[in-house]
C-alpha cells in the first residue's frame, strides 16, 4: 500500500488507473444559480456513471452495500497528495512568538514526522480570564478553516491575550489538508467523531488536549466551509461508504453558521453573521426554508445537535459555540475574502463572548 495515496506525479499501473475516481481531481466549475448547479451535478453524475451499472454514483464499492476494509483501502490508495502541510501550515507556525506559544499535542500514526499536530496557546495563563478555543481544518479540505485560523493567529490573536486565554488548533486533520479530503485515511469523518473511543485519531487527539487543559472554556468557534465538492464528491462518497442511496441536495450560496440545538445562543450566532456580512454575503434559505436540509432559524443560522452528532463544537462545555460555514465557490468570493470571513467570524464571536 502506498503510504499516503498517490502522489500527483506518481506513476500508475493499469489497476490503479482503473480505480482512480473519474472527477475527483478535476476542479468543479463555479456555479451561480440552482439551475446551473443541477446541470453541474448531472455532469458529475454522468462522469461517475458506469455503463454496466447505471445506478452507480461513486466509483468504489457496490451500490447498496456498505464498504468493507477492501473498499476503504481502495479509497485510501486512490487519494493524491495535492499540497504540503509543512509548506502551508507548519512554516507559518514557526513564526509564532510571545505572547503566544506552540504546543505539539500529538501526531498522526500514518507518519508522525510528516503529520505532527500543533496548537497555539497564550504563553501565560491569565487567572480569572475566560478561555477561548478556535479550531480549523477539522475537515482538512476546507482551506479557509485552516488559513483563516492561521491568518487570525498572525494578525489578530496577540491583541486578545490581555483579555482571554487563547487555544487555537489551526489544522486538526493535516492528512485531509494535503489530500484535500473530508475523511481521514480510514474513511472516518473527524467532525462526526468527537465521541468516546473516537474512530478518528484527529478528533481523539484534540479531545485529549482539551481534557488535559482542564480549562473552563467560555467560547469555541470551529471554522469550516461548505463547498460544491460536498455535493459532487463527498456526499456521494458517504452514501457509497454506507451503502445508502444518494439523494441529491443543493449547496447554499453564501455564509452560514451551525449552532447547537441544545444550546442555540441565538444572539451569539446573529453577532457572528452580522460580523461576516461586512465581508461576504450570507446564504439565503432554499424554497423549503432550509439550508442543507435543516430549518433556517434566523438569518444565516441552522442548528445541529452537536453532541449527538459528535461535532467538534461539543469538545468543550463552552457556553458559546458555533461552526462557521464559508462558501468558497461563489463567483463573488476569493481565497482572501474566505479567510477574511473566518477572521470576522472569530472576532465577532470573541467580542460577543467577552461582552457577556
Ligand atoms: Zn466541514
Amino acid at each position: 500500500m502506498r503510504k499516503y495515496g498517490r502522489t500527483r506525479d506518481g506513476s500508475q499501473n493499469a489497476t490503479e488507473q482503473a480505480l482512480r475516481p473519474v472527477v475527483i481531481s478535476e476542479p468543479c466549475p463555479r456555479v451561480a444559480t440552482d439551475r446551473r448547479r443541477r446541470k453541474h451535478y448531472d455532469l458529475c453524475m454522468s462522469n461517475h456513471a458506469d455503463s454496466t451499472n447505471p445506478k452507480r454514483f461513486y466509483p468504489i464499492g457496490t451500490p447498496g452495500l456498505p464498504w468493507g476494509d477492501a473498499e476503504k483501502v481502495q479509497w485510501f490508495e486512490s487519494r493524491s497528495i495535492e499540497r504540503s502541510y509543512r509548506d502551508e501550515v507548519l512554516s507559518k507556525l514557526e513564526k509564532i512568538e510571545s505572547p503566544l506559544e506552540v504546543q505539539q499535542y500529538g501526531a498522526l500514526s500514518l507518519d508522525p514526522q510528516r503529520y505532527p499536530l500543533f496548537a497555539v496557546k497564550s504563553s501565560r495563563v491569565l487567572t480569572g480570564a475566560p478561555w477561548a478555543l478556535i479550531t480549523g481544518g477539522v475537515h482538512g479540505y476546507e482551506t479557509s478553516g485552516v488559513q483563516g485560523a492561521l491568518a487570525f493567529l498572525a494578525k489578530h490573536a496577540a491583541a486578545y491575550t490581555d483579555r482571554l486565554n487563547l487555544v487555537i488548533a489551526p489544522c486538526v486533520s493535516p492528512w485531509g489538508y494535503e489530500v484535500i479530503n473530508r475523511w481521514n485515511p480510514h474513511t472516518a469523518d473527524p467532525n462526526r467523531s468527537f465521541v468516546a473511543n473516537s474512530p478518528a485519531e484527529e478528533s481523539a487527539a484534540l479531545m485529549k488536549l482539551i481534557a488535559e487543559l482542564g480549562a473552563d472554556f467560555l467560547v469555541h468557534i470551529d471554522l469550516h466551509e461548505t463547498t460544491d465538492s460536498d455535493e459532487n464528491e463527498f456526499r456521494p462518497a458517504l452514501a457509497a461508504r454506507d451503502g445508502t442511496p444518494f439523494e441529491p441536495g443543493l449547496i447554499p450560496d453564501g455564509f452560514y453558521t451551525v449552532g447547537d440545538t441544545e444550546n442555540p445562543q441565538e444572539e451569539f450566532q446573529a453577532a457572528i453573521v452580522a460580523g461576516v456580512e461586512q465581508v461576504t454575503h450570507i446564504a439565503p434559505p432554499d424554497a423549503q426554508g432550509e439550508i442543507i436540509g435543516s430549518k433556517v432559524t434566523q438569518h444565516g443560522v441552522i442548528n445541529y445537535p452537536c453532541t449527538a452528532f459528535g461535532l467538534c463544537t461539543s469538545v468543550t462545555s463552552a457556553r458559546f459555540t458555533s461552526t462557521t460555514e464559508v462558501y468558497p465557490d461563489s463567483p463573488k468570493i476569493t481565497a482572501e475574502i474566505c479567510n477574511a470571513a473566518q477572521i470576522a467570524a472569530v472576532q465577532a464571536a470573541l467580542e460577543y463572548a467577552l461582552a457577556c
